[in-house]
């Protein structure tokens, strides 16, 4: 019962150097959060050793009757968040989640027209070296050249003209919202089914700053882990009358036993997001995007070649289009990693750049405003950044202002070290 860092000195200096990182830089990677202690808690626990095949009340295993509250209060907890029939919280990622989602819905080898991954789709909606892109035939769209949106007509017309038997609305990099009542009627049009996959965007559907995809959709997916700031995994939702497919396509369709402390995990991230505190701090979120968009779209930056996608966001991030900046993605993402700011480089659509390099970067704000960033801060932030990348600018006097940031804003105060 020795503590880790006698059992394992190495491990255990991982823990601390991570969490010095997370707390000496400003965490911008779009996908990215900071756990609250108490979902920390529950998913570092005793949990973590039960198994649990089956779900609640019907499992393969004995002992089950303290894990059974645990799935049964993230079940009803996510579906009252997000007004849904039917919950399934067992998915370890939301990549598995995807996977039991188009599973329950179709066969392979049907097809699936979803966001092309160069446009801001994700990898499991098609992209050819994934599951989704291996079993199941493809027809992506894509957004336009030169509003970088997505045309609903257009999307429409191509629904009619490839017949595919699952629409997938949702996104990993696409600034604005979708039109979701858009998508159910191209999907009952063409007699396809609706699944969206909000892993992104959860956190501000659960505190009512986005329109909900639920009631549009035959099946939503989401990660936890993202601007919902829970433990990172899956959940499903759907209509009632999916439930049977779905949970079986989870388990045993995709899975084994399910993370009972993940789980748990879950249900306390799902009892937050449904708090007055999370629903001001989305609001933070969404006001950091703006200050920073505006910003990298002011005539200093612009006049270098740095410009942001769309012109704007409605959401937790920000795309900017560095095809006529000096800087390439890699180049940007490196720079502001010196100086202490960590964001990913990410591609633009119709990218002249390969993959690896890119012409763009993704910006988002959800782990700042989690760390407690309001409008001033942001304000700040977003300076920090249109300076960096302009030509000429001072790193080490850039990288002293991100530590100011991030010493006003201490990161988990409570642990002396992990
Ligand atoms: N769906 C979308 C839209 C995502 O952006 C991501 C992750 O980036 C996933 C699914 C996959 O989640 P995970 O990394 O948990 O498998």
């Amino acid at each position: 019962n020795a503590p880790l860092s006698e059992i394992d000195p190495e491990i255990a200096a991982v823990l601390t150097d991570e969490l010095a990182r997370q707390r000496d830089t400003l965490e911008m990677i779009a996908s990215e959060n900071f756990a609250p202690r108490a979902v920390l808690q529950a998913q570092g626990s005793v949990l973590t050793n039960k198994y649990a095949e089956g779900y609640p009340g019907r499992r393969y295993y004995g002992g089950c009757e303290h894990v059974d509250v645990a799935e049964t209060l993230a079940i009803e907890r996510v579906k009252a968040l997000f007004g849904a029939e039917f919950a399934n919280v067992q998915p370890h990622s939301g990549a598995q989640a995807n996977a039991a989602a188009l599973a329950a819905m179709i066969k392979p080898g049907d097809k699936i027209m979803g966001l092309s991954l160069a446009h801001g789709g994700h990898l499991t909606h098609g992209m050819k070296l994934n599951f989704s892109g291996k079993l199941y035939d493809v027809a992506a769209y894509g957004v336009e050249e030169d509003t970088h949106r997505l045309d609903m007509d257009k999307v429409r017309a191509q629904a009619i003209a490839e017949k595919p038997q699952v629409i997938i609305a949702g996104w990993s990099a696409y600034p604005r919202q979708l039109d979701f009542a858009a998508f159910r009627s191209i999907a009952d049009e063409v007699g396809a089914l609706l699944w969206t996959d909000m892993a992104h965007f959860a956190g501000l559907v659960a505190a009512c700053l986005h329109p909900n995809p639920v009631p549009y959709s035959d099946v939503v997916t989401s990660t936890v882990h993202k601007t919902l700031a829970g433990p990172r995994s899956g959940v499903i939702l759907a209509k009632q009358e999916w439930a049977k497919k779905l949970n079986s396509a989870v388990f045993p369709g995709q899975q084994g036993g399910p993370l009972m402390h993940v789980i748990a995990a879950k249900a306390t991230a799902f009892k937050i997001a449904g708090s007055p505190e999370f629903k001001e701090r989305q609001a933070r979120v969404l006001e950091g995007a703006r200050i920073i968009a505006d910003r990298l779209t002011a005539t200093d930056v612009s006049e270098h070649g740095v410009s942001v996608l769309t012109g704007g966001t409605d959401v937790h991030l920000v795309l900017v289009d560095l095809r006529a900046s000096q800087l390439d993605g890699q180049q940007a993402e490196d720079l502001l990693h010196s100086i202490g700011i960590t964001v990913n480089r990410n591609a633009v659509p119709f990218d002249p750049r390969p993959p690896m390099v890119t012409s763009g970067l993704r910006i988002g704000t959800p782990a700042l405003a989690t760390r407690g960033f309001g409008a001033k801060e942001f304000t700040e932030v977003a300076d920090i950044i249109a300076t960096a990348l302009k030509p000429g600018s001072d790193a080490e006097a850039l990288r002293a202002r991100v530590l100011a940031l991030t010493a006003d804003f201490p990161l988990y105060p409570e642990h002396e070290q992990w």
